[in-house]
């Protein structure tokens, strides 16, 4: 794999599902990790990854939250080399039954809470990064920016401002000569706590006569045939976060079997 040896990561929403994987193959790669989420149990996937890891509370569609859990993983891990803005939620809705609550929060953690973590993570990088050779960060967007799929407007359209917002501050970063990487990945499906929650509600919503009926219906627009995992997803940010992509910037990486092509 890639080396990310000396380097420190901060992975938000990490206490689970892509975030927690991504956790653990940045620290097979070498990298320190700090898990930020909102679930204190990310404190128990911290440990789970060994010595020099930690956990902090981290809500990302707080600006003073993220000072703090940057400011923590400096202190405790003695640096900040990578952002990965993974925290997420997904509400799977009907247009002509849109609640606006259910759009705004959306709105919040994904477009907000992303923002945020661009802005923080440059505040903290811009001038070093390890060996001086710039931090990076990754976001991750989703497959639903890049195709049309029904149930899930909302969610898709927050998915997209994640692809301009990454796109905007690689030019912003390179514009203020920051050395900054900014990159974001297009997910495919994975049967995590949220993938297997999509697949139940847009059967529950009427799309679909069974949450099986859905997935195959992803599958069968997948050219590699399959759903993805979640090693898949953690594989293709450490190559982002990763020396091998030193020339890769402001690119959005579909890592989705094909689906969004
Ligand atoms: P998940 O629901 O299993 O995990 C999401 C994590 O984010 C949880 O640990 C949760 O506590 C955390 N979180 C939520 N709100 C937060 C907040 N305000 N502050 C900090 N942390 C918060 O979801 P997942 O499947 O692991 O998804 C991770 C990311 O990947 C999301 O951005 C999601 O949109 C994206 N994605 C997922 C899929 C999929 O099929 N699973 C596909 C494409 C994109």
């Amino acid at each position: 794999s890639y080396d990310l040896a000396g380097r420190v990561a901060l992975v938000s929403g990490a206490a689970q599902g892509l975030g927690e994987g991504m956790a653990k193959a940045l620290a097979a790669a070498g990298a320190r990790v700090m898990i930020a989420d909102v679930q204190e149990a990310g404190a128990d996937t911290a440990r789970a990854l060994g010595e020099g890891h930690g956990y902090v509370h981290l809500d990302v569609t707080d600006d003073a939250s993220w000072a703090a859990a940057e400011a923590a993983t400096v202190d405790q891990l003695g640096g900040l080399d990578l952002v990965v803005n993974n925290a997420g939620i997904e509400i799977t809705s009907l247009i002509t039954e849109l609640d606006p609550e259910q759009v705004r929060r959306q709105l919040d953690v994904n477009v907000l809470g992303t923002a945020l973590g661009i802005k923080h993570g440059l505040l903290a990088m811009r001038s070093d990064g390890i060996a001086g050779q710039g931090g990076s960060i990754v976001n991750i967007s989703s497959v639903s920016a890049t195709i049309a799929f029904p149930g899930i407007a909302a969610y898709s359209a927050t998915k997209s401002a994640v692809d301009r917002l990454t796109r905007v501050t690689a030019a912003e970063s390179g514009a203020l000569g920051y050395g900054v990487r900014v990159n974001c990945v297009y997910p495919g499906l994975v049967p995590t706590a949220m993938g297997q929650g999509f697949a139940h509600d847009v059967a529950a919503i009427g799309l679909f006569d069974s949450p099986e009926t859905a997935v195959g219906a992803v599958v069968g627009l997948t050219p590699s045939g399959r759903l993805g995992t979640v090693e898949d997803m953690a594989d293709a940010v450490v190559f982002l976060a990763s020396d091998a992509a030193r020339f890769i910037n402001g690119a959005g990486l579909p890592v989705d079997g094909g689906m969004g092509m």
